[in-house]
């Protein structure tokens, strides 16, 4: 359970802002690491992103849409069995576009078989394509983009681009003009053996996190707003927060790497050659979602558990952010979601520029936001006829929402684009003690790649605490 504010101690080894699932994982692994550790979050649960919200008996799930095999390696190696055993496939993906429909397991098999039967594509040319970006790593040539990448294997051919793109665009926000490994790296998790989710939605995960950082000796403080990570002569000493000041040898910020370099510390603290890096990162877009609930005693046909619907007539990133796209993907939660509860939900997710809600007034915001429920609504049906009848909950989640409940610059979904992680990575060179650990450089985001960061930091503070 989270302790109250008082209760605090005066000084930690290592206090951790923020607590999504980077902050969660490097939090839980260096109090397993013997240090003593406080996690300080801002909203009033934990987990960040990886959120849920109840309203009339229904629980939404707001970023548990699919997650590539490799959690479950990483959950056994740094989280438990517990977590582990509840991860599961989806194997109903389905894709409804005016170029193609079709239903798959989205792993390399299925993709190589519809390439084949269903685009035609020669074997060698599928074969070489998963070998080339399966062989794509973090080191490898930045400058290819990912359009560059499909012109080379599928000239022509936006049927196979919309395939191959669509769901990584939905997955990470990137789009065919980011560098290709952002693009390669996550496709081949994906390809590896397909999607999987979470057995007992989101509350579930956290609520075992949770259990998981006690038993290891992490002090949980929620509402509890970082104002300043305190930096003096070059080294980190602590943080301000709700008045008070709390010492600390490290401190590692979940809060996004711009909030954290502009408005958690001292820009003073850097030099200009790491600023002048740290000013050219791009944010993420953001996300606007569509939840509804279905009434207890009724029931929906099964269309697919991700239905990456599209009236577009093809693929286009820009198409994806537009305000009035035709573009999105219905998730659907039928009971074996969350076993023991009989009930459904659905949330359909666009990708959404901050830009287009940020600045309405506050009655042109909630019409606009009705006329997004409306739209989705009629989308819907078109996959389930009558289902109107049966939802007694409709709710809309915007850019502004992410922002207000995050923190994050313009409410971004998936952190920063490529540039973000060089300057993640360097930021305790700039300041003895100080590490960054979320959402950056489209690989490092999502929930795996969120949660494999939080690894890779806990090693960095471990070794700078150990020295
Ligand atoms: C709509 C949507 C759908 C998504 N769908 C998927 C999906 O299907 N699969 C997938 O893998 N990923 C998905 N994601 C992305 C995924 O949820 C995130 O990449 C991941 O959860 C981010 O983790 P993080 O460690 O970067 O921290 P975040 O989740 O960004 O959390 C940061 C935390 O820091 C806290 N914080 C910030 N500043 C302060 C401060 N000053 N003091 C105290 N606390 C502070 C915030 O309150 C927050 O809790 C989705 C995201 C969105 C928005």
């Amino acid at each position: 359970m989270p302790v109250s504010f008082s209760q605090l101690a005066e000084q930690y080894d290592v206090i951790v802002v923020g607590s999504g699932l980077g902050g969660l994982t490097t939090a839980n692994r260096l109090a397993y690491c013997g240090h003593k550790v406080l996690l300080l979050e801002f909203h009033h649960r934990l987990g960040g992103l990886a959120t849920w919200f109840k309203r009339r008996g229904h629980i939404f799930d707001v970023s548990l849409h699919g997650f590539p095999y490799g959690m479950l390696k990483t959950c056994k190696k740094y989280w438990n069995k517990a977590i582990t055993d509840s991860i599961v496939q989806l194997k109903n993906i389905v894709f409804d576009n005016p170029q193609f429909s079709l239903r798959t397991t989205f792993d390399k098999e299925d993709f190589t078989r519809l390439l084949q039967g269903h685009f035609k594509i020669p074997g060698t040319t599928i074969d070489r394509f998963f070998s080339v970006v399966a062989g794509m790593n973090f080191y490898d040539d930045q400058t290819m983009t990912t359009r560059e990448l499909f012109n080379d294997f599928f000239p022509g051919r936006s049927d196979v681009h919309r395939l191959l793109m669509e769901p990584i665009t939905y997955a990470n926000g990137s789009t065919l003009d980011d560098p290709a490994i952002t693009y390669g790296i996550v496709f081949s998790n994906f390809m590896n053996k397909g999607v999987y989710t979470f057995e007992g939605g989101t509350d579930r995960l956290i609520g075992l996190m949770t259990a998981e950082l006690e038993k290891n000796g992490v002090t949980i403080c929620t509402n509890s707003k970082v104002e300043k990570i305190i930096i003096e002569r070059g080294r980190v000493r602590g943080v301000e927060v709700l008045g008070k000041t709390i010492a600390a040898k490290a401190v590692v910020s979940n809060s996004g790497i711009t909030n954290t370099i502009n408005n958690l510390t001292d820009r003073q603290a850097y030099s200009d050659d790491f600023l002048e890096k740290a000013d050219k990162i791009r944010v993420n877009t953001s996300s606007c979602q569509v939840y509804f609930g279905i009434k207890e005693m009724e029931t929906i046909d099964d269309v697919g558990d991700l239905l990456f619907t599209s009236s577009a007539p093809e693929f286009d990133s820009e198409e994806l952010l537009d305000k009035h796209s035709h573009s999105k993907t219905f998730s659907l939660y039928y009971p074996k979601t969350r076993p023991g509860q009989n009930r459904y939900t659905i949330v359909a997710s666009m990708n959404s520029r901050f830009e287009d809600w940020a600045y309405l007034e506050e009655t042109n915001y909630q019409q606009e936001k009705q006329l997004l429920i409306d739209r989705t609504l009629t989308d819907l049906e078109r996959y389930l006829p009558g289902v109107k009848d049966k939802i007694d909950w409709m709710e809309a989640a915007t850019p502004r929402t992410f922002n207000s409940y995050t923190l994050h610059t313009k409410g971004t979904s998936f952190g920063t684009k490529f540039e973000g992680l060089n300057v993640s990575r360097s930021i305790f060179k700039e300041v003895a003690g100080l590490f960054h650990v979320g959402s950056v450089g489209i690989i490092m985001s999502g929930w795996l790649g969120a949660i494999n960061y939080g690894v890779i930091v806990s090693n960095d503070v471990d070794s700078f605490l150990r020295s």
